[in-house]
């Protein structure tokens, strides 16, 4: 049998109930899945894997979850084709109607909101708490969008003395979404609801590792009267569907979602066919606390910046500099909160760090625990794996860290903290912008022109002052070095999969030079 059972013990003691039934219909979900695996959808229709099938194990106990179609290029090609010749249908729909399609969306992903919750917990190993809230989520991306449909095409009027100019956005055309297996319901409708209200079609590679809830969505879209070929789903690994998606003539931008070195390959792939990438990568990101700021609201919003969602997430704040005058009665509020973080099922209410998704990803989260020992940090609370049959490890301090380490440069991706004390502002600063990425910031101090200061030089596409990540649909969400190129959110999302286009109309007889008359 597939999935936990009601009642069946779970890694920390305690028993599931409160979720029976939830853990029913996740039980279905999974009779479902194992009988017919995942297919690929393009066109609207189911379709085998041109390259086989490849198997999907939970994180949460090791069990196999399916089989799921192994797309390669062939595959690619006929979703790219599909998307081709579904484009100036949809590019052309009335704002309208497309508004009322994507609208449709959001309410079937309200609908099966639990549904998809499940699947994500059992599949990524995220906590049910904060998947819950993830999946929504996914309904306002598409509510949101949905109601920017009928101004995306809106352009400008900039008269010249001789000319009227205006300006017009179009669909770019067929485009690519890649994402990456952290919260991959949520981050996929990031992408594929504003491609869809700018009027454009999509081929969609879900990570490898975590292919049921992108399953869910076009099932969701099409249900929901999104026409065939819209949406186009095909699963499979970077090298070789990935690969393909980004090399294929028809498609005209990738959004991409992954790791910096990932994003790279992006770029040179798509280079021979001059494809527009949109990058949204990795991220070291800081939380300076300074000795003047809330130190209750910073020490939860710094547990929460790292230790929520298994701290799998690219905006977490996985630096501490916590300023020399108050970092030892800091840390050690840290560590006592820390130490009491519930480890456990990802379907127990109560749990808050779930297993990290794979064994892969389990030797590098863990395999810097040996690495910090050497660098000569100290492991303040953690360091070990958790208990259980799934890949779960402790949520972990590191104190007395320089920022020259490695627990302070690489992205780790996991509940782990790297604490850095600093002296000066200067000094925070200096700390700060040293790391090869630059996606989020985070200041707490209550010295407003300290605030004002500090966020003009950090080098980061996004800054929190005195709050913790809270994301707001219309403002710009991206990273500056080696956390993205490109932004999401708002018009900039519109900018991305759209094309500028201007039109000048003469509005009298200028003068043409007259090349070639002879007088
Ligand atoms: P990853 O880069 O390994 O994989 C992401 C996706 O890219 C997967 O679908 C994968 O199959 C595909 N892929 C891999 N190689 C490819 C290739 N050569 N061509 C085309 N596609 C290829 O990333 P991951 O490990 O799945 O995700 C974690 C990373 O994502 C972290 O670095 C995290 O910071 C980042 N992330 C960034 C943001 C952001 O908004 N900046 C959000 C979430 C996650």
């Amino acid at each position: 049998m597939f999935g936990p059972r009601p009642g069946r013990t779970i890694p920390g003691g305690r028993i599931l109930g409160a979720l029976d039934q939830n853990l029913e219909i996740l039980n279905q979900l999974l009779e479902r899945f194992k009988n017919t695996g995942i297919l690929n959808r393009i066109g609207g229709a189911d379709h085998d894997g041109a390259g086989g099938t490849f198997q999907s194990r939970s994180p949460v106990d090791k069990s196999l979850i399916c089989q799921v179609a192994r797309g390669d290029g062939r595959d690619i090609d006929a979703a790219a084709r599909a998307a081709a010749g579904a484009f100036p249908a949809w590019r052309d729909m009335p704002a309208k109607e497309r508004r009322a399609i994507l609208l449709r969306v959001a309410e079937g992903i309200e609908a099966r909101a639990e549904e998809i919750a499940l699947c994500e917990c059992w599949d990524t190993g995220q906590a049910w708490r904060f998947m819950s809230k993830a999946a929504l989520r996914g309904a306002e991306n598409f509510r949101y969008f949905a109601d920017q449909v009928s101004g995306a095409r809106d352009g400008q009027h900039l008269p010249s003395p001789t000319l009227m100019n205006v300006t017009t956005r179009a669909p770019i055309g067929p485009v690519g979404v890649i994402t990456p297996w952290n919260t991959p319901f949520m981050l996929s409708t990031w992408k594929i609801a504003p491609a869809l209200a700018a009027g454009c079609t999509v081929v969609h590679k879900p990570a490898e590792l975590s292919p049921l809830t992108a399953r869910l969505l076009v099932e969701i879209a099409e249900a929901a009267g999104l026409p065939p070929g819209v949406l186009n789903t095909v699963n499979g690994f970077g090298e070789e569907a990935g690969r393909a998606l980004c090399e294929h003539p028809a498609i005209r931008a990738i959004a991409f979602v992954g790791e910096s070195k990932t994003g790279s390959m992006i770029v040179q792939q798509g280079a021979p066919t001059l494809k527009r990438n949109h990058l949204e990568l990795g991220g070291k990101n800081p939380v300076v606390v300074f000795e003047d700021a809330d130190l209750e609201r910073a020490l939860d919003a710094v547990i929460f910046m790292i230790y929520s969602i298994n701290g799998e997430r690219c905006t977490s704040s996985s630096r501490l500099l916590v300023q020399d005058s108050i970092r030892a009665d800091f840390e050690a509020r840290l560590v006592e909160r820390v130490n009491a973080i519930k480890v456990g099922h990802p379907l127990d209410p109560a749990t808050e760090i779930g297993p990290l998704i794979a064994r892969e990803h389990f030797d590098k989260v863990t395999g810097y625990f040996e690495i910090a020992r050497q660098d000569g940090a100290e492991i303040a609370a953690g360091g070990q794996a958790a208990p259980g049959d799934g890949y779960y490890v402790q949520p972990t301090l590191f104190t007395g860290a320089t920022n020259d380490m490695r627990i302070a440069q690489e992205e780790i991706f996991g509940p782990v903290l790297t604490s850095i004390p600093f002296a000066t502002e200067d000094e925070a600063l200096a700390i700060a912008n040293d790391s090869p990425y630059g996606l989020t910031g985070y200041v707490w101090t209550n010295d407003l022109t300290r605030a004002l200061r500090f966020t003009e030089r950090l080098e980061a596409g996004m800054i929190w002052v005195n709050s913790e990540n809270v994301r707001h649909l219309p403002t710009p969400f991206g990273g500056v070095k080696s956390s993205g190129i490109g932004r999401d959110g708002g018009d900039w999302s519109f900018e991305f999969y759209m094309e500028q286009k201007h039109i000048g109309f003469a509005t009298g007889q200028h003068k043409i030079s007259k090349l070639g008359a002879l007088d």
